[in-house]
């Protein structure tokens, strides 16, 4: 039997949008498939209000985290780090041999704007990567108030991870300023695992031209050439954007607004019921929209939750990440899942737990 996910990526799909998976294949020269291509771009470029191009990876998020940082860093790197996810966008900057340096707080720290604008004031920088949700620690970093501060160094690109939260809550890209914003679609957006998308600004794309290349598979200029033909440089995966496009669909049918809006009103009802019976890990006021990270104040195995919501009610949450693993575990209120789900998942924990 299914194990219903209410894990924080990967989500659960809905058995509409895995139908669209085993949709005929076309072939990604064809201009069926630049059709296909043309008509996820805009309705991409709604979700993340923004003109600029809409570039897809076939590839895990991880891929897209490297192309921010292997295309658009000319000079030195910050990466603005506070949980697992941020560490990692770190550890694939160095990895790359891009010169950078790491600005770490404590895992249950937002990162503040004020934080930002001291490291920036040196002046080493000319990029920043910041984790918009911090999976790890169900941490909402205030991206529009630090992206007010980057744009008062206009050399300073922001490069964005936002994979837990695109298509769960609302990202101006445009008007906060961000030049590359990029997110996995097997989180908010539902989809399996597989495919990433990114938004690239203009100016990112102009720097980007400059950069040595240090990615083939991973080169913004390439894939900018092949986006003005609505197509990829290599063979994407195509199932997947069958699924994209009806999910976009989906999307706009439910609205927007009312897409964010129901993730708050699941994100609410997580948190009350977090309050009640336990604790939440991070600082508050940076709660995030699409996870909740739960403190485990009672002392609790968390294995022995986990294991019993699986065999006993075929639900599956998640434990915590690294070292925080048995002090927290992480329910997840992203994608498709609706308010009520979420009560009928409370309420099995409480059975378990006897609360
Ligand atoms: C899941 C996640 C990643 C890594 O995603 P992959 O798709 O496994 O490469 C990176 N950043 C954040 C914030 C995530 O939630």
């Amino acid at each position: 039997m299914h194990n219903r996910l209410f894990t924080p990526g990967p989500t659960e799909v809905r058995p509409e949008i895995l139908k669209e998976l085993s949709t005929p294949q076309i072939h990604h020269r064809a201009p069926e498939f630049s059709a296909l291509y043309a008509e996820i771009q805009p309705k991409l470029q709604r979700l993340l209000y923004t003109e600029n191009p809409v570039f897809l990876f076939t590839s895990s998020s991880t891929g897209a985290m490297e192309a921010a940082v292997t295309n658009l860093v000319a000079k030195r790197c910050l990466n603005l780090v506070n949980g697992a996810f941020s560490k990692r966008w770190h550890e694939i900057t160095a990895g790359n041999g891009v010169p950078c340096d790491a600005f770490e707080v404590e895992w249950n720290i937002a990162i503040k704007p004020e934080m930002v604008d001291e490291q920036l004031k040196t002046g080493k920088y000319d990029a920043v990567t910041l984790v918009l949700n911090e999976t790890s620690t169900g941490m909402m970093n205030p991206v529009a108030e630090i992206a007010e501060v980057v744009k008062r160094y206009p050399d300073v690109f922001l490069l964005v991870d936002a994979v837990s939260g695109m298509a769960g809550v609302k990202i101006e890209t445009d008007a906060w300023g961000i030049d590359f914003v990029l997110a996995g679609v097997q989180k908010a957006f539902a989809l399996p695992a597989g495919l990433a998308v990114a938004a690239v600004s203009e100016r990112a794309l102009e720097r980007a031209k400059t950069v040595p290349p240090r990615s083939y598979y991973f080169n913004l200029t390439n894939m900018y050439k092949y986006h003005q033909k609505n197509q990829t440089p290599s063979t994407p995966a195509i199932p997947h954007l069958f699924a994209l496009n009806a999910q976009l669909d989906d999307f706009l049918a439910e609205g927007l607004e009312e897409r964010f809006a129901r993730h708050e009103r699941m994100a609410r009802i997580v948190q009350d019921w977090a309050k009640e019976h336990f604790d939440i890990y991070p600082e508050e006021g940076y709660w995030s929209k699409t996870l909740t990270c739960v403190k485990n104040t009672r002392g609790i195995s968390v294995k022995e939750l986990i294991d019993r919501l699986v065999n006993d009610y075929h639900v599956r949450i998640s434990n915590g990440y690294g070292a925080i693993k048995e002090k927290t575990f992480r329910i997840a209120h992203m994608g498709d899942t609706q308010p009520d789900e979420i009560l009928g998942l409370l309420a099995a924990i409480e059975e378990v737990l006897g609360l």
